[in-house]
């Protein structure tokens, strides 16, 4: 059986800094799911489909051929074999992952790659719905996040240290849209697992997240191998 850990939580909480570096140190393979719903995105702006065609989108993205790979270390997402991952962080992207993510034929095609991937290998995979819905037997759950008007900084220093000018207070009310959209969708909206422990990194530095996950994950290593040896014993 693989090892996983599913690691969930509102847009810019952090985790793919955070899981790709735990994946580093634990060798397991990250696994963005994100990417692959902007993926499907970037698949439906080529079709001209629109937001708000949900028949096109449904029927439509059954066509979508999307794989994963990883070249240098780093996750590749490919469109009927192109890399795409160029054109996955743009606004219109990741509005248009946003709109499409909720309906089920779409989620139900990402969910059923997502858990052949997981079945497969060794792997810390972050999204909204992993640890509820993907992963719901991973070994450890993670549910990341922070206030929103941490998030926001976060992202406007991003921004700024990139030269581009932006608004903060802007920022933060798209973040709060986008955490609202994804915990009020009917289908697999944004929540804590139950089993899922909870990391708030309002006030941690990002190594003191990852040393915090890396602590929880041993954890549960060694406490699984006691519950193991345990039954043996038996
Ligand atoms: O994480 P990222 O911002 O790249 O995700 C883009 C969009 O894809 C999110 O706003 C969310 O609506 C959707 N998503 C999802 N389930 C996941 C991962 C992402 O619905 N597991």
């Amino acid at each position: 059986m693989s090892y996983n850990v599913a690691i969930d939580g509102p847009a810019g909480a952090g985790k793919s800094t955070i899981a790709k570096a735990v994946a580093k140190k634990k060798n397991l393979i990250y696994v963005d799911t994100g990417a692959m719903y902007r993926a499907m995105a970037v698949f439906m702006i080529r079709e001209g489909i629109s937001v708000d065609d949900v028949d096109a989108i449904c029927s439509k993205c059954q066509e979508a051929d999307i794989t994963l790979g990883y070249e240098n270390g780093e996750q590749v997402v490919y469109l009927a074999g192109e890399n795409v991952n160029a054109y996955l962080r743009t606004e219109e992207v990741g509005n248009m992952a946003s709109a499409i993510s909720p309906h089920p034929p779409v989620r139900a095609k990402l969910v059923e790659l997502q858990k052949a991937l997981a079945a497969k290998n060794d792997c810390i995979m972050d999204g909204r719905d992993i640890g509820t819905c993907v992963l719901p037997n991973a070994q450890v759950k993670i549910y990341l996040t922070a206030s929103s008007e941490v998030r926001a900084k976060r992202r406007y220093d991003e921004l700024t240290a990139k030269g581009e000018s932006c608004d903060l207070e802007k920022i933060k009310a798209d973040i709060e849209e986008r955490d609202y959209r994804d915990m009020h969708r009917e289908h697999s909206p944004l929540k804590q697992a139950e089993d899922a422990i909870l990391v708030d990194t309002s006030q941690m530095t990002i190594d003191e997240v990852i040393e915090h996950i890396i602590c929880i994950c041993d954890s549960a290593r060694k406490l699984e191998k006691i519950c193991k040896s345990m039954e043996n014993a038996e």
